[in-house]
């Protein structure tokens, strides 16, 4: 039995891979407990240039 039920982006839905989960989950204070899809993980990057900016275009 495995666990499948976090194996979806916590902000698109996309699911994503047990790797990506893994990643998160490793750093969750980095991403607050939550796991997301490789492209969400970028916006939680430690460099700003790569951080998502609400507002922003
Ligand atoms: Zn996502």
């Amino acid at each position: 039995m495995s666990d499948q039920e976090h194996l979806t982006c916590a902000l698109c839905g996309e699911q994503i891979t047990e790797d990506e989960r893994d990643f998160c989950l490793a750093d969750r204070e980095r991403f607050k407990g939550l796991v997301f899809c490789f492209e969400h993980q970028k916006r939680f990057s430690a460099c700003p240039a790569l951080r998502w900016q609400p507002g922003r275009r």
